[in-house]
């Protein structure tokens, strides 16, 4: 029998939940390790913290003198709680978080201890960034880029078991004010959008408006697997998907874990992390098992998006660290098991401020509703003239297994209204909704706004990007991914066509028409260059894979080698830099960056495959027809005989695995491509087919072999076994 598959199945039967040792109130917890406004305020003068907390509230940059303040007391309340580390945090071009550890300490002529955070330690840290992708951005020889806290996301300590350190939120520039991150661009995004916003709403006739800020509340979905099984499963532990693994002879087709109860070991795993989070001040909100078995959700309460983005990244981190505590392996990945639902990241997003409200809140007043008319149609607009830019910033080598699959959105980018705002903007489009011309109300516009269906339970699960009553939900995110990149895209976009629609307001108005007037008027252009990206139907169905391409004229991406070129077009190259959000060499190194990412991670998928493939499948395979073999000859020695079928089925298989790897092989070896893009598609097309290929003949081998000696931990045990 095999061991390595036996000794797991053993020892996680006999696995029971992590002790709690304590439980704290939610009073006690709540925030106690961030440097927040509070905190600043117990620990500053006053002047001193009327100058950060403008800081903190509308981004501008810090003064030296400020900086010295609060660096000196960020380090004392640090400190206290037995740090003796600081770390600015980043966000490279990969989804993952970095960090450069610095210790307080320094030593004297003395050679005694005393400790140093000077101001400008806090707004300039210096990582050597060399190794960070930057889609030759920078020359080695001027390698090094500098991160600076960004006080608009507060620093706060991680605690480890032995020890504290104080984190700095930071963006990552090089020394040229280069973006490197994805932090710089998301609040360039935001700026953009307040901008356009802005002229809007005072076009409207808004005299009071706060500064404008999306909000996002992102919904994280996660399988755990045990450690036990993951540590048998190489796949899983270098590309976080089981390459290989026959379907179960029970999947999820009873609906059976949806919203089913937790398991305990999940249960206390779940409370664990929150706890954590609140710590964090990271306001952890709902919980439950997602529609996989194994898989589950987590969805903090909505925050300003720059905040939301990098406490997005913490809640990665935190599910990590804590899985392994429980013994079990996140996967973040968005398609681990062949087969079966994959996980995303539903990336809810608005916009608002705290005059005006949540623009795109239909709300219960004309003039509310006037505004949100025009903030929705802008988003309408984007995601027709957007869409694909908006399938790029979700485009991996991973999203790609779970995008136009039959569990989750399609590669075309559509957007869904419900049937009634829909039916709204179509009576705009079709210029039934009357409007008098005294200036008066929109008689039949309103009432139908005001009266419809808010229940976001009629949403439709097919649309990649939805309205659901009081914002937008981006559903085709994926579960590994940063959410800066599509925050970005949509705050950009938003901006863009904010700018358009006050254009096109002032000259209704220039021409004397009222307000209702003037809104109709442009909504009713707006819909006739772009109502087509407004779709309500299935979105999974053949049909509409036709229909958007064919009638609507929508792209359909369906890989990201077909999408990440996108951020190459003009289009979009004049997007960003009229925006301010990028300029056309950061824009392209990003797409540098992304390919290359692509093209590695399907680079090491490969080889995995073929390192399996030849030295766990076809030993077992081999094994396992020489028994046969050997049993078969014993047998016929006594004179009677087996079919030898089941041997030539196993001997064909992993013949034909062999060959498909020594392919996949050459394939690897090939470089004469023409440019990136042609790269890409190889990868997309020739590469992906021969690891799929290969599947094919060790997943029929795994339905072959006797069981008892089959290597790697199969989809039953990894799934169900809690
Ligand atoms: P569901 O699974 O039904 O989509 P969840 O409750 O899991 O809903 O998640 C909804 C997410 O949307 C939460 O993070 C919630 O805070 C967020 N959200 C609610 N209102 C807004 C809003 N106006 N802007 C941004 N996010 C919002
Ligand atoms: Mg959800």
């Amino acid at each position: 029998a095999n061991e390595v598959r036996h000794v797991a199945i053993t020892e996680v039967l006999n696995r029971s939940a992590v002790d709690t040792t304590e439980i704290r109130p939610l009073s006690e917890i709540w925030a106690c390790d961030v440097f927040n406004l509070d905190k600043m305020e117990e620990a500053l003068s006053k002047n001193a913290f009327k100058a950060v907390k403008k800081t903190v509230q509308t981004g501008e940059p810090l003064d030296k003198a400020t900086a010295d303040i609060v660096a000196a007391a960020m380090k004392a309340w640090a400190m206290e709680k037995g740090a003796k580390f600081f770390s600015h945090v980043f966000y490279p071009l990969t989804n993952i978080t970095a960090e450069k550890h610095d210790g307080f300490i320094i030593t004297n002529a003395d050679g005694q201890a005393i400790t140093e955070f000077t101001g400008s330690l806090l707004i300039k840290g210096e990582p050597d960034g060399s190794s960070f992708p930057n889609g030759s951005l920078r020359m080695t020889n001027a390698a090094r880029g500098y991160t600076a806290w960004d006080p608009t996301s507060p620093a706060y300590i991680m605690q480890t078991a032995n020890g504290a350190t104080l984190m700095i939120p930071s963006v990552f520039m090089s020394w040229t004010g280069e973006a490197l991150d994805k932090k710089i661009p998301l609040l360039r995004s935001n700026a953009a959008m307040d901008q356009a916003a802005r002229r809007v709403l005072e076009l409207m006739g808004e005299t009071d408006i706060a500064p404008l800020n999306a909000s996002c509340g992102p919904e994280q979905e996660y399988f755990l697997v045990d450690q036990h099984f993951a540590a048998a499963r190489p796949d899983l532990l270098l590309a976080g998907r089981t390459l290989f693994g026959a379907a179960p002879a029970k999947g999820q087709e009873f609906d059976d874990h949806y919203f089913g109860a937790i398991p305990e070991r999940v249960q206390v795993y779940m409370q664990a992390v929150e706890d954590k989070l609140y710590r964090l001040g990271i306001p952890a909100k709902t919980h439950h098992n997602e529609v996989a078995p194994g898989q589950f959700e987590i969805a903090p309460y909505h925050e300003a998006a720059n905040v939301a983005a990098d406490h997005q990244q913490l809640v990665m981190t935190v599910l990590k660290a804590t899985a392994a505590e429980h013994g079990f392996l996140l996967l973040l990945h968005e398609k681990p098991f062949a087969g079966i639902n994959g996980s995303g990241k539903h990336v809810n997003w608005s916009v608002g401020n705290a005059t005006q409200g949540n623009l795109l809140d239909p709300g219960t007043s004309p003039e509310h509703n006037l505004n949100f008319l025009l903030f929705c149609g802008a988003v309408i607009r984007g995601v027709h003239k957007f869409g694909p830019l908006l399938r790029a910033v979700i485009a991996t080598a991973s999203n790609d297994h779970r995008l136009g699959a039959n569990e989750a959105p399609p590669a075309i980018l559509s957007v869904y209204l419900g049937d009634q705002l829909e039916a709204v903007y179509n009576d705009i489009k079709a210029g039934k909704i009357a409007v008098s011309s005294d200036g008066g109300e929109m008689d039949l516009g309103l009432s139908q706004i005001l009266n419809f269906k808010r229940d976001p339970g009629d949403r439709n699960r097919t649309s990649p990007f939805a309205f659901t009553g009081n914002r937008f939900e981006f559903r085709a995110v994926g579960s590994s991914q940063s959410v800066s990149g599509p925050l970005v895209a949509m705050n950009t976009m938003l901006a863009d066509s904010l700018e358009w629609v006050a254009d096109r307001l002032e000259v209704q108005l220039e021409a004397g028409k009222s307000r209702p007037e003037a809104v109709a008027a442009v909504l009713k252009e707006l819909m006739e260059l772009h109502g087509s990206a407004v779709f309500g139907g299935d979105g999974y169905s053949a049909e509409w894979h036709e229909a958007a391409v064919t009638e609507r004229g929508l792209r359909n991406l369906p890989t990201s080698a077909d999408a990440l070129p996108v951020f190459t077009e003009p289009e979009v190259i004049e997007l960003f830099e009229k925006t301010g959000v990028l300029s056309a060499v950061e824009l392209n190194a990003r797409y540098e960056v992304y390919a290359e990412q692509y093209i590695n991670s399907i680079t090491v998928e490969a080889k995995l495959v073929s390192e399996l493939a030849k030295t766990v499948i076809y030993p077992a395979a081999l094994k396992y027809s020489a028994e046969l073999a050997h049993t078969f000859a014993a047998v016929e020695a006594v004179g009677a005989s087996f079919d030898a079928a089941p041997v030539k089925v196993i001997v064909e298989h992993a013949n034909r695995l062999m060959q498909t790897v020594a392919e996949l092989g050459t394939e690897l070896e090939r470089h004469d491509f023409a440019d990136t893009a042609a790269h890409m598609q190889h990868f997309a097309t020739k590469v992906r087919a021969l690891m799929d290929q290969a599947r094919v003949h060790a997943d029929a081998l795994e339905a072959e072999v006797d069981d008892a000696s089959w290597p790697l931990p199969k989809y039953r045990e990894m799934l169900f076994i809690k």
